[in-house]
């Protein structure tokens, strides 16, 4: 699938800092160290909707980790992918009449625009899951061969599910306990309660064809696949196993990430599926949590018509920390929008104050588990001390413009 336009990243002076970062599974901030080529799978979006801003605040927490990546020299490979084939997206278009592709191809395209506009680096690779479908058949045909799969007895739709505890590590992503998983487990996706199942908290990794869904004719008998699996196996077979970093929005710690590990771990016979895993907290709007049911989602695409400018969005969502549930208001659109001006202004000074010592700071702040609220500041100090006229450097203004642009994705 196409992936979207990227822009240069400046090269930046001075010595980069390594990045230490949140691992869901550890429970603790933790050094990623990556190799020259670095790894990340972030989960993509199910293209039945616009990008609201959880969705952004997501993908724009993994920037960060890419551009801090690059910052350190290395080469960053990056896969995303896009779930154009999943109950939400035939709910979507069965409601308003629309053709399920045609709604995937435009939310996608849609998609892609807003992530350009943030300045989101692009994924090296933007895959389809109907693209993936004959690897995920393969690697479904595999886990059944191997005892980790089973089919369930029903002779009119025979889904093929996911023995939970297969390898014996279920539960080493998230630790959530037992009931936690079950409460998630029936609240985002899962079917707790689909006869035949051997356990309740048994995931679908293929779905037998049903009257009037798509499906693909395959060795496992037509049908369309499970999410989970979908994720395990574009990130195998573009990045291996042990990637760096495996990321998405923290409603994705259980059960999605738990089960992509542990459909990898199932098929590889190795540990670990991913060295990190990443989560981006949630998104509130005027203080209540925005979700479709509440019909309060804040679509990146209608503050562009809005004529806002993406770079305050970005320093709005950015303003607080990733791993920190926060609210969208005005006032942060107004912060935002202030702030664009301030720094604008600044770095278009015709003397400034050092950027030495702000550019240490912003990677000190940046490497700290990307610390935004603190590097932001360090930033508004910064043009504070240049726009009162305490500056004398004449390079000052260009180099923070470019370590913003490169460190921070904030363009002026
Ligand atoms: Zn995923």
């Amino acid at each position: 699938m196409q992936t979207w336009q990227s822009h240069p990243v400046p090269r930046v002076a001075g010595t980069p800092r390594p990045l230490r970062l949140f691992d869901t599974a550890a429970g603790e901030i933790r050094p990623t160290a990556p190799g020259p080529t670095a790894t990340m799978y972030v989960c993509g979006i199910t293209p039945y909707d616009a990008t609201h801003l959880g969705h952004a605040a997501t993908y724009l927490a993994f920037d960060l980790v890419h551009r801090q990546w690059l910052d350190n020299g290395h080469d960053v490979h990056y896969v995303q992918n896009v779930t154009d084939i999943d109950d939400p997206l035939l709910e979507r278009a069965a409601r308003d009449q629309d053709d399920w592709v045609v709604l995937g191809m435009r939310e996608t395209a849609l998609f892609r625009e807003d992530m350009t506009a943030l300045r989101v680096l692009p994924p090296r690779e933007y895959v389809g899951a109907v693209e993936s479908i004959p690897e995920i058949v393969e690697a479904v045909a595999k886990l059944l061969a191997g005892g980790a799969a089973y089919r369930v007895d029903d002779p009119e739709f025979p889904d093929v599910y996911f023995d939970h505890d297969a390898t014996g590590r279920f539960g080493s992503e998230s630790n959530y306990d037992e009931p936690t998983m079950n409460r998630y487990f029936a609240e985002r996706g899962g079917d707790p309660d689909r006869p035949g199942k051997r356990h309740p908290l048994d995931a679908l990794l293929w779905r037998a064809a049903r009257p009037g869904e798509p499906s693909w004719d395959s060795e496992l008998g037509p049908g369309r696949p499970g999410w989970h699996v979908e994720c395990s196996v574009i990130a195998l077979n573009h990045l291996g196993m042990a990637l760096d970093v495996q990321g998405g929005g923290s409603d994705l710690i259980f059960p999605h990430h738990e089960y992509s590990a542990a459909h990898a771990e199932a098929l590889t016979g190795q540990h670990p599926f991913a060295r990190h895993y990443t989560h981006a907290a949630m998104i509130a709007l005027d203080g209540e949590k925005m979700s479709k049911s509440r019909g309060n989602l804040v679509f990146v695409s209608r503050l562009r018509a809005d004529k806002v400018d993406p770079m305050a969005i970005r320093l709005g969502l950015l303003s607080g920390h990733y791993r920190t549930d926060r609210s969208w208001d005005q006032g942060v659109l107004d912060a935002g929008l202030a702030r664009v001006a301030r720094w604008r202004a600044a770095v278009n000074a015709a003397a400034g104050a050092d950027a030495e010592p702000l550019i240490a700071r912003l990677r000190d702040h940046l490497a700290d588990d990307l610390d935004t609220p603190r590097a932001i500041a360090a930033v508004d100090a910064w043009a504070e001390q240049t726009l009162a006229g305490n500056g004398r450097d004449e390079a000052a203004p260009a180099a923070v413009r470019a370590a913003l642009d490169a460190l921070l994705g904030v363009a002026l």
